[in-house]
């Protein structure tokens, strides 16, 4: 489905960021263990501007409330949440080899090969090249794609096979893979089954699916008696401290709380570089909202970004083009549930926008009902387009009261908000109290747990109750995910349930809670391949188009060769540079030629170069590249230090730079 790609010669990529350390298999001189990796000094700075603006478009633009919580977690936090029993992915085995797969990505891989194998089949026709044959394994003259060879045809769906399919057929995979999240084991297993999917490299058949769960499994102590986890989200140590947090904003609503920090999965099949690992930096934002009034106090900003969105609707009938429409559009007309939900979609876009991530590559996904998580109640993803298909690089969540309830029903500690009524609310309610001296006596330990869950009934629930005690003389309670799990029988003298005038002042009420969750990892990836390219005159020289903001390293000073006399301007304008705060790198490798050390600093991505050369001797002026127009322009260190400095703030443009300055005459000098 080459149009669901972004069309880049990757190899050439791969290459580069290998070669300029962006990042690389953890313990790589080791045996290499999929799905780790290290960060070198490239790809760490890239990743710590990402986060640094995130931290200012956010945590600092929305005055958040960032925490650094435990990695280590006890398992019980994760039970209570349902990562224990719910954070699965849905795995099979080669029956005879026992490889396993992904069930997920195994059919949706067979699926698309075998689309991609009926377009090469037609395109084979219309060119006449068929012998009549018509199953004929892909050659590099049939799919004449640029740079295409045997090795990239073959795919994570197995080698591609020109077969043509019937119309019907296609539209039928098409259909199914628009959908593919929608699947749980039991409708993974039906696909398997009825189109025959094995494994592609062995042609074996394979196991139905069952269910994996993610998390890296521990022991705390000395012992070993505490099991834990490595958290697989930063979410649960935010929700544990909740109370503190609304403490700590004294008691005002909404508000929300930040994180950035490792995560771990321990996924099935690891694959696509940084795209799906076991360790990875998220950084996620929960904001606290009350349940009856999910506006937003900055809506207005948000309202009228105009964003592409996938909705749930369009995905099920088989359709991938996005609508084009603005949030306060898609809010008032309920395609995206609330404006808290809406504004959040908004910020996510603007940040990814600011960046540097092509809009055009961009599109918000909302979630398939079997597809979102055990808490969510409406959920988007912001996909980004790679040479791997649309990538999920933002969740944006809203997880209703789920999280803070099931915490507060285990622990007992009230995570919720008491607001003062400006009038009083008088109603009548069925209400449940017990019979302080047969209730407690009878039950004991689980009183108290008991005695939360009946107060916690609807009317209807608590109606039931009363007539089995009235009928049956007993009726049974059970309870579940507190310390006292359970049944137990309750009987007519231990309780009165009776309507009574309830008069309120305070109202009490469990926030719900929008989470925008980012895998930085998965943008970084993606902003590279927005960002490379390589020049119109010569394809061996690759550049990444950062924008300065982002960019690894700032600046570049170097000399024009290896003088001695280059060696003390070349200082100045370091130190000068510096104490602006542009980080500025210096490379005077006199081996090189100065046009292969800009071409190695376009590979880093480095927006500007100063060079040193002999006229700075003269009249203490040097030369300003800029990296995509590779224009030049000259001036004093003064005045080029301080147009850096206001280049990567923001402050001015290139645009602005090359209307009120002379282009130096590069032609004697490489560029
Ligand atoms: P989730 O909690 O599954 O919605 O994930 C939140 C974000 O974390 C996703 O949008 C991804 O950007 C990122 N993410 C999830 N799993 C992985 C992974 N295995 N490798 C890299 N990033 C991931």
């Amino acid at each position: 489905m080459t149009d669901s790609k972004l069309n880049i010669d990757r190899v050439a990529l791969e290459q580069l960021l290998n070669k300029r350390f962006f990042y690389a298999p953890s313990f790589g001189i080791y045996e290499n263990v999929a799905g780790l990796f290290d960060f070198g000094p490239t790809g760490n700075a890239l990743q710590q501007n990402l986060i640094s603006l995130w931290r200012q478009h956010f945590v600092i633009e929305e005055d958040m409330l960032e925490v650094d919580c435990s990695i280590m977690t006890p398992s019980q936090v994760l039970k209570t949440s349902g990562h224990v029993d719910k954070f699965t992915d849905w795995m099979c085995k080669d029956t005879k080899t026992g490889e396993i797969f992904r069930a997920d990505h195994l059919v949706e891989g067979v699926l698309e090969s075998r689309i991609e194998g009926d377009v090469l089949a037609r395109k084979m026709a219309d060119m006449s090249v068929s012998d009549g044959n018509d199953k004929t394994v892909a050659t590099d003259a049939a799919s004449s794609s640029k740079g295409s060879n045997a090795k990239k045809n073959k795919k994570k769906g197995g080698p591609i096979v020109a077969t043509k399919l019937d119309d019907s057929v296609v539209e039928e995979y098409r259909n199914i893979l628009a959908q593919i999240d929608n699947f749980d084991g039991h409708g993974l297993a039906g696909l398997i089954t009825k189109y025959d999917i094995r494994n592609p490299d062995t042609g074996n058949e394979v196991t139905h699916p069952v269910e994996f769960n993610l998390m890296f499994e521990s022991n705390i102590g000395p012992t070993g008696h505490i099991k834990g986890y490595l958290r697989p989200e930063t979410a649960q140590g935010q929700f544990v401290n909740f109370a503190r947090l609304l403490d700590f904003n004294n008691q005002k609503m909404p508000f929300a709380s930040a994180m950035i920090g490792r995560s771990f999965r321990n996924e099935i099949s690891p694959r696509s570089g940084l795209l799906r690992v076991r360790e990875f930096t998220m950084a996620e934002i929960e904001h606290y909202v009350d349940p009856l009034r999910k506006q937003h106090p900055r809506f207005s900003e948000a309202a009228d970004i105009k964003v592409p969105l996938l909705p749930g609707s369009v995905q099920l009938e088989g359709k991938s083009q996005p609508i084009v429409m603005t949030i306060g559009e898609a809010v008032e007309k309920k395609i995206i549930d609330n404006q808290t939900l809406g504004y959040f979609l908004g910020r996510i876009y603007t940040y990814l926008i600011i960046i540097g991530i092509k809009p055009e590559l961009l599109r918000f996904r909302q979630h398939l009902q079997n597809e979102m998580a055990h808490y969510a109640c409406d959920c988007w993803d912001a996909e980004i387009k790679t040479s791997y298909g649309w990538i999920e690089c933002v969740g944006c969540a809203d997880r209703s009261a789920y999280d803070l309830t099931v915490h507060s029903n285990f622990t007992g500690e009230k995570l919720c908000v008491r607001e003062n009524l400006s009038e009083p609310r008088v109603y009548e309610k069925l209400v449940c109290e017990p019979n302080s001296r047969v209730f407690g006596p009878k039950l004991k330990k689980a009183a108290k747990p008991v005695q939360e869950h009946l107060a916690s009934l609807s009317a209807d629930e608590l109606t039931s109750v009363k007539n089995a005690l009235a009928k049956d003389g007993k009726a049974v309670v059970k309870l579940s995910g507190t310390t006292a799990d359970g049944e137990y029988e309750i009987t007519p003298d231990m309780v009165s349930i009776e309507n009574k005038t309830i008069t309120e002042h305070v109202r009490e009420y469990i926030p719900n809670v929008i989470e925008p969750s980012f895998g930085i990892g998965r943008i970084l990836y993606s902003l590279i391949e927005h960002s490379f390219n390589v020049r119109a005159d010569d394809e061996q020289r690759a550049v990444l188009s950062f924008k300065p903001v982002v960019a690894p390293f700032k600046c570049l000073v170097l000399p024009l060769s290896g003088h001695p006399s280059f060696e003390k301007p070349l200082l100045d304008v370091a130190r000068r540079l510096r104490s602006n705060g542009v980080p500025a790198r210096i490379d005077d490798a006199a081996s090189a030629s100065i046009g292969r050390r800009y071409a190695r600093n376009d590979e880093l991505g480095t927006p500007f170069a100063i060079t040193v050369d002999f006229q700075t001797a003269d009249d203490n002026t040097v030369t300003l590249r800029e990296r995509d127009t590779t224009k030049q322009i000259r001036g004093s260190v003064e005045e080029i230090v301080t147009l850096v400095k206001d280049l990567v703030s923001g402050n001015t443009t290139w645009d602005d730079v090359l209307a009120s300055h002379q282009l130096v005459n590069t032609a004697a000098a490489s560029s």
